[in-house]
């Protein structure tokens, strides 16, 4: 998508600190972090919420939860816990519309969230 933050960072076309990457998909450090460890989980394929994932994108999608094991043992948040968000459409918050997840640890979280 030509007007797409993240699929320019997918590309190469924008710069990003990019902490973990495979065929699928790829993980950045955020760039206004919300706790000591904040990444977001980019799908390489370009969907704009939640709402537009379809059956084919399945094993995409559970893909994601292998890679933030991953990352999450790598920043060794794993045990201590971490919380995992997708924000959907305006209410939530989302202001990138390409589907991303937030993998946020290394502090105590509160609920419910704001
Ligand atoms: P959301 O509000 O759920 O759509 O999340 C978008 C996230 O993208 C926010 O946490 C932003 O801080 C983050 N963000 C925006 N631009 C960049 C960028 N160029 N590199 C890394 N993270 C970004
Ligand atoms: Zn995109």
């Amino acid at each position: 998508m030509d007007n797409c933050l993240f699929c320019k960072i997918i590309s190469g076309k924008i710069d990003a600190q990019k902490v973990y990457e495979d065929d699928l998909l790829i993980g950045i450090n955020d760039i206004n972090p919300q706790a000591p460890t904040h990444i977001l989980i980019i799908p390489k394929k370009h969907c704009a919420t939640i709402m537009e994932i379809e059956e084919a994108d399945q094993n995409s999608i559970g893909s994601i939860y292998i890679a933030i094991q991953k990352i999450a043992r790598n920043r060794r948040i794993a045990e201590s816990g971490f919380r995992v968000v997708v924000n959907c459409n305006l209410d939530a918050g989302q202001s990138v519309f390409h589907i991303h997840f937030h993998l946020l640890g290394g502090r105590v979280m509160e609920w419910p969230p704001g």
